[in-house]
């Protein structure tokens, strides 16, 4: 995610306690550099401070939704009337948290809009070729598509959506496959996705499990 506020002690605060729940933050203490970032970077989360430096909140807000930039918002400010709040909505904000505020509150809202991420990606890169949820089809590079069952999709899907993870088979049985009894169901899942699209689709990390391969 980004993190926009001019704040340093705040910032300080946000970014070791968002870093110690896992989240990966980049930070920017004034709005250009803030434009600068989320124009470049792709977040899934952006937590901008409405009152900025160079670049006020909104109007940064407004110039990244201007550029088609969806990643899910959140907006801090210091002000809480009714008429702030929808300057902010206006402006492209998904949710919208007024200081001083409570840092559990402030988790439990960028968990939801991090959940409201994941929707966010109609097409999942596989190398050249890429995977699109809408139609549940492999695009192979040459053009060609494959149509998935639900099961080799979701599987695919978990393994598109966090390419550089190496994901355990238990990991992946419990997600893709939380009903299933083989022990061996995600191998076959693998095997299947080879079968049908490529053998290089997925990647075999020996000992650990497996990760998004490339078309
Ligand atoms: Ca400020």
């Amino acid at each position: 995610m980004l993190l926009v506020e001019d704040d340093r002690e705040l910032v300080e605060l946000l970014s070791r306690a968002l870093r110690d729940e896992g989240y990966s933050v980049d930070v920017a203490t004034d709005g250009h550099r803030g434009l600068h970032l989320a124009l470049t970077r792709p977040y899934d989360v952006v937590v901008i401070d409405r009152g900025l430096p160079a670049l006020d909140g909104l109007e940064l807000l407004v110039r990244l939704r201007a550029r088609a930039v969806r990643a899910r918002a959140l907006m801090l400010t210091a002000l809480g009337t009714v008429h702030d709040r929808i300057d902010g909505l206006d402006a492209g904000a998904d949710d919208y948290l007024v200081k001083p505020f409570d840092l559990d509150e402030l988790s439990a809202r960028l968990r939801a809009l991090c959940r409201r991420a994941l929707e966010l990606h109609d097409v999942l890169r596989i190398g050249s070729g890429h995977l699109d949820i809408a139609q549940r089809e492999v695009a192979l590079p040459d053009g060609e598509r494959v149509p998935l069952t639900a099961r080799e999709f979701t599987l695919l899907r978990v393994l598109a959506t966090y390419p550089d993870t190496v994901h355990t088979r238990p990991a992946l049985r419990r997600v893709v496959f939380p009903d299933a009894s083989s022990p061996s169901i995600v191998d076959t899942y693998v095997y299947y996705l080879r079968t049908k699209i490529d053998r290089s689709v997925v990647h075999t990390v020996q000992g650990l499990g497996y990760r998004l391969g490339a078309l």
